[in-house]
């Protein structure tokens, strides 16, 4: 039985969420991949326990994640009831719906349906009375906000969530599903957009008066959670000299992983360029992207995926980090603008 190191909470940071109550790590921890069916539990175990003992109170997963999709989810309850029950209060677990799940008209998308029977079956696959976070994994062009709005609020006031997020909508719909989520008297806690170095859309202006996703999140007083900052593992040294078999593109995964076509000599000679100017600073590029990112005090917390606990170890210690210099801060500019 896993008994969680004493010192846990002495080296990571908590920001909080927004303005809400809610403190969530500088680091959290997504089970997208590496927890499925063709992974190895002890390392999964190794993965998660590892990053408790880190201080990562946080973990993200959604009703599709594996493969296949409900794998991850029961491999993290399998988990929490065999190693890490006795923490449930220490835990923050997010799960989603909203992305394909199950055969037929409701087994995906935004409605009240999906949203509520998906929220019923992630718990009941990883053994837990609530999530402490559901979100609303993408918008649905077919289905009015307010039902997927109502849909959320309808699960948290039956206790089954404690906070709502929404995830990949953009600056506009962002507005628009925070306004009725306050209207209904749950607020939006977060949004879970995809951020990295490679991937600056949260930046642009996305509203009519010209407010990025980050100014709309500010202004809303909700916290944000950024996935993939690692560009899926290319913002690191591990594609710099071709393509390791046990890579994420040497494995060749599914649902949207990234493939060989998503390398090329442009991409490669700045992630070079980047990775020189990390080691520079002391740190691996994967830490220096971390970094990065949380320079921006509207990121609450990057959301990190690991394929192994040396990984995430490495990509903890990016909060070691120096400050950037302004100087630092150009010349990453500069190479990204090649
Ligand atoms: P990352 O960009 O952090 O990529 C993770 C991968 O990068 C790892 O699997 C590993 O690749 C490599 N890696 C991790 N740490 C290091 C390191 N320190 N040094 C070198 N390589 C490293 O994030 P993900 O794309 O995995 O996404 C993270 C989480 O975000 C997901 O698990 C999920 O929770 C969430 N997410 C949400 C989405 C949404 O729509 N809301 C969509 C996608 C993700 P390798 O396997 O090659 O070793």
């Amino acid at each position: 039985m896993y008994t969680a190191a004493d010192n846990r909470y002495t080296n990571m940071k908590y920001n909080r969420t927004g303005k809400s109550g809610l403190l969530l790590p500088a680091i959290s921890l997504g089970l997208w991949h590496n927890f499925g069916n063709a992974d190895q539990y002890e390392n999964m175990k190794a993965i998660i326990l590892g990053a408790f003992d880190r201080g990562v109170t946080h973990f993200d997963l959604a009703n599709n994640y594996g493969p296949p999709g409900g794998e991850a989810e029961r491999n993290f309850g399998k988990m929490l009831k065999e190693e890490l029950y006795a923490y449930r209060d220490e835990l923050i677990i997010s799960t989603k719906a909203g992305y394909y799940m199950w055969q037929g008209p409701y087994g995906e998308w935004g409605s009240r349906k999906n949203l509520l029977a998906s929220c019923d079956q992630s718990l009941k696959r990883m053994g837990l009375d609530y999530v402490d976070i559901f979100y609303s994994h993408r918008p649905d062009p077919n289905t009015p906000v307010e039902e997927t709005m109502q849909a959320l609020d309808s699960i948290v006031r039956s206790g089954k969530a404690l906070y709502a997020g929404i995830s990949n909508y953009n600056a506009e719909q962002t507005r628009k599903a925070a306004a009725v989520l306050k209207k209904l008297g749950t607020p939006c806690l977060i949004h879970q957009p995809r951020y990295s170095m490679l991937d600056r859309w949260v930046e642009a202006p996305g509203t009519t008066d010209g407010k990025s996703l980050l100014d709309v999140v500010e202004e809303e007083g909700m916290g944000s959670i950024v996935f993939s900052p690692l560009a899926q593992g290319r913002l690191s040294d591990k594609y710099i000299n071709g393509v390791p078999a046990d890579s994420r593109i040497g494995r060749s995964l599914p649902n949207g992983a990234i493939q060989e076509k998503d390398l090329n000599e442009a991409l490669l000679s700045n992630i070079r360029q980047l990775n020189a100017l990390a080691l520079n600073r002391g740190q691996t590029l994967a830490q220096m992207a971390i970094a990065w990112l949380l320079k921006d005090q509207r990121v609450t917390s990057v959301l990190v995926g690991a394929s192994s606990i040396g990984q995430l170890e490495n990509s903890i210690d990016a909060l070691k980090a120096p400050a950037f210099g302004v100087d630092e801060l150009q010349q990453i500019e500069q190479i990204l603008s090649q």
